[in-house]
């Protein structure tokens, strides 16, 4: 054999082995994910009481816009599965949560790791079990009590027939992610709401601010898109009316969806709690920001997106996360007598603490908050937390993580309080304390609580 046949020979064989091998990653990409999906309309059947402002004094009376629950199964090479379901809902408790998982187990076998539950945190939306009860308490009559009552467990069993269909729906399929970003989220701390559009205009809107866009595309065999999932940190307050909405992360789903027929677009929150989409208070606003967002999406959709392969690790925990200091029982009975319009809701929380108190559970120096992270293949770390997170862990998270390979979603599994960093804690104001009242807990986060959050966010997430 001439050396240069030779040479041929062992080029030929190395582009058979190295071509045989590209078939496999791409046959191996194609099919080793599978994904179920399935959503179900949650608005409420009957006009009850709306969730988010204080300002509310009587029930919807209208619908700009349906409210879903949107429900992804994702299932790895090696059988492994996870749950995802996003709301447009302002926020669900630990104990929704914990029923949803304890039938999950049940039914699937899944632990409460394998289930996240994220919201969009529209104040568009009803009233949620106890959530925020503060808020309404004083205010709520016989008959709105009840369809508030009736409202929690209908909203979980369509839920989890959301789940059901989306298990029964498994089929193979490819995971790409890429990050786009949209600009209408602003600091509200930072920046008066009336000086906003000129501030925008002249390039002074003070930060910090979080304006990535991160998106999850699920394609069929095929190639054709199935699903999106997407996320952005900022209030969905666009609107204060009177009709149900998704607000702007609702419009954002129906652009991505009518421009992606047949795909399921679905929102998560992200560390948004001290971000207002300003101005704000138009139907034509929230729309205008839901197109922002869903052309941000589709931006991202129609460029090349990067593979995330088969492989999914799932954690979850409930970490003791402090109180600064409590207030005494004297302090709470002092609180219920307030009479003051301006001390009503500190008055009701004072009442709400009493009766747990007199129902034999004392004030707790800490409360169980949940941390939980997946990570999808070697790309993707998603964080999901509990309350209504402000964007310094977000931007800490990524910088500290893997930049925007770090996904760091607010408003999951318990939307129990605002979680302030330790900045925001310093600075004081309504998300560093004041809007514990309205929550009806005893007392802001101590300082340390970020770094406890955080380390924990890091521990399950990985390097
Ligand atoms: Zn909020």
């Amino acid at each position: 054999m001439s050396s240069r046949y030779r040479f041929l020979v062992l080029w030929v064989a190395c582009l058979t082995v190295f071509s045989g091998r590209l078939a496999a990653v791409a046959d191996a990409a194609e099919a080793a994910w599978k994904i179920g999906l399935a959503k179900a309309v949650i608005t409420p059947e009957k006009f009850m009481w709306m969730a988010g402002y204080a300002s509310r004094d009587r029930p919807a009376d209208g619908k700009l816009t349906d409210l879903w629950a949107k429900t992804m199964v994702l299932q790895d090479a090696s059988g492994q599965r996870a749950v995802l379901v996003t709301l447009d809902l302002i926020g669900i408790s630990r104990d929704l949560a914990d029923e949803l998982a304890a039938a999950l187990k049940q039914r699937y076998g899944l632990e409460r790791r394998q289930l996240a539950l994220c919201t969009s945190h529209t104040h568009s939306g009803p009233v949620v079990a106890r959530n925020l009860s503060p808020l309404h308490e004083l205010i709520l009559d016989a008959e709105q009590r009840r369809l508030i009552e009736e409202y929690a467990p209908a909203l979980q069993n369509k839920i989890l027939q959301t789940i059901d269909a989306a298990m029964a729906d498994l089929q193979p399929a490819t995971l790409s992610w890429g990050s786009g970003t949209a600009t209408f989220g602003t600091n509200r701390r930072n920046n008066p709401a009336d000086k906003v559009p000129q501030l925008r205009a002249e390039g002074k809107l003070r930060g910090p601010s979080d304006h990535d866009v991160p998106v999850l595309a699920v394609r069929d065999s095929a190639g054709k898109l199935k699903a999106v999932v997407f996320g952005y940190a900022c209030h969905a307050t666009t609107l204060a009316l009177f009709q149900w909405c998704g607000d702007y992360p609702g419009y954002a789903q129906i652009e991505v969806e009518q421009s992606q027929p047949g795909c399921q677009a679905m929102f998560w929150a992200g560390c948004g709690a001290d971000q207002n989409p300003l101005p704000r208070r138009t139907v034509e606003l929230a729309m205008d920001y839901g197109r922002q967002l869903g052309a941000a999406v589709n931006d991202v959709l129609a460029k090349e997106m990067k593979p995330v392969s088969a492989k999914l690790a799932t954690d979850f925990r409930e970490i003791e996360l402090p109180f600064a200091t409590l207030p005494t029982r004297e302090q709470v009975e002092q609180d219920a007598k307030l009479t003051e319009p301006k001390d009503r809701y500190t008055a009701a929380r004072a009442k709400l603490l009493l009766q747990q108190m007199a129902g034999g559970k004392p004030l707790n120096p800490t409360y169980p908050y949940a941390v939980q992270a997946w990570r999808l293949g070697d790309d993707i770390q998603f964080i999901t937390l509990g309350g209504e997170v402000v964007v310094d862990f977000a931007l800490r998270l990524k910088k500290e993580l893997r930049g925007p390979r770090t996904w760091v979603a607010g408003y999951s599994n318990d939307v129990m309080a605002y979680i302030a960093s330790r900045r925001v804690l310093e600075e004081g104001g309504y998300e560093g304390g004041g809007a514990m009242v309205y929550y009806g807990l005893p007392a802001p986060w101590a300082l340390e609580s970020e770094e406890l959050i955080v380390a924990e966010a890091k521990r399950q997430a990985g390097p």
